[in-house]
């Protein structure tokens, strides 16, 4: 399947043929995915600024160290004003998005989220992006109403079994459902899956990818598996660098106009990390704005990069990173490729 002309190839990839793409020689499939991504998203990064606001979690991920179950953990919520205020430092210093993320925390009822994103949308010319996990379908209605424009919630992994094993509670066509939704609100939706989740194998990895195609989602976060010692899982094996960026070359091949992050994750478990999948298909960078005494207690894994920065220092640091990649830092919102490729 690697050959010539393959920039231009836009047939529909079956779950074999997505397999083996993950078989492939990985620097080829890397390449390939670079001029996808050269051609379908230009040579843009957008900078998405991220702001964990609150480490409270109502549900018991077994590989996340902000589970619930975790009682070594110190929780913070931040305020209204607090979260507000950092958006704006963040947009004062040049980022067109802003992520407002946090555990599944009912501590903010919807009315305090609308008024975040109320607020934030009053005196700042930025999109908004919400990752604050599962909710009910009113309350996703309100925030796009309020101005919300995107939404990110993770699929985790395609395979039933291993969701429900590693999500106590939860099912993976609970979380479908949701990301339907999303998409009939209007929101511009992202998933997104763990590589080398324990019990997790090619195959699955495969039908990640595909079940993104067929959801037609507008943004992807794919990073590796990342083991916190304060959870279930961990003892067990760290996903591999080399099968993370396959699976986002991978997914920029199948998905092609789609935003794809250089994850933080990727960054942890290499220094490199992020410039090997900016290099493998991913055209966004978030760089944590979240103010410097709440950063290390955000810890979803262990070794995260960029605890100890503050915003200037984790901006600084990216935007050398974009640029020794030979690449321009976007200067617009960076909504939806949809329309255009
Ligand atoms: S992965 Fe998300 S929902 Fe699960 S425990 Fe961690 S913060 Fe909570």
């Amino acid at each position: 399947m690697i050959g010539s002309g393959r920039v231009k190839q836009t047939s529909t990839f079956n779950h074999s043929q997505i397999e083996e793409l993950l078989k492939a020689e990985e620097d080829e499939l890397i390449l390939w995915a670079d001029e996808v991504r050269s051609s379908c998203c230009g040579d843009e990064v957008h900078l998405r600024g991220l702001i964990e606001f609150s480490n409270y979690c109502t549900r018991d991920c077994l590989y996340c160290g902000l589970r619930r179950s975790n009682k070594k953990i110190t929780r913070y919520r931040m305020t209204k004003e607090e979260i507000v205020d950092c958006a704006l430092t963040g947009f004062r210093a040049g980022l067109k998005t802003i992520v407002l993320q946090s555990g599944d925390d009912p501590g903010y009822r919807e009315e305090d989220i609308s008024r975040i994103i109320y607020l934030i949308k009053a005196k700042a010319d930025v999109a908004i992006t919400l990752c604050v996990g599962e909710r009910d379908y009113r309350e996703y209605g309100a925030w796009k109403k309020a101005g919300a424009d995107r939404y990110l919630l993770k699929h985790e992994t395609a395979n039933s079994d291993l969701y429900s094993r590693l999500h106590p509670g939860q099912t993976l066509a609970g979380r479908l459902k949701i990301l339907g939704w999303l998409k009939e609100i209007g929101y511009q939706v992202g998933a997104g899956n763990i590589v080398g989740l324990p019990g997790q194998n090619l195959r699955d990895l495969a039908d990640d990818i595909l079940l993104m195609k067929k959801l037609d989602i507008d943004m992807a976060g794919i990073g590796p598996f990342v083991p916190h010692p304060d959870t279930p899982l961990g003892g067990e094996k760290q996903g591999e660098l080399n099968m993370s960026l396959k699976v986002l070359a991978a997914a920029r091949i199948v998905l092609r106009d789609v935003h794809l992050p250089a994850t933080t994750a990727t960054g942890s478990i290499h220094p490199e990390g992020q410039k090997m999948a900016l290099r493998a298909g991913a055209n966004v960078v978030m760089p944590n704005i979240t103010p410097a005494r709440y950063r290390p207690l955000y810890e979803i894994y262990q070794g995260k990069t960029g605890m100890k920065e503050n915003m200037e220092e984790s901006l600084v640091r990216l935007r050398r990173m974009i640029e020794s990649c030979r690449r321009k830092i976007a200067d617009s919102k960076g909504h939806s490729l949809k329309i255009s490729c």
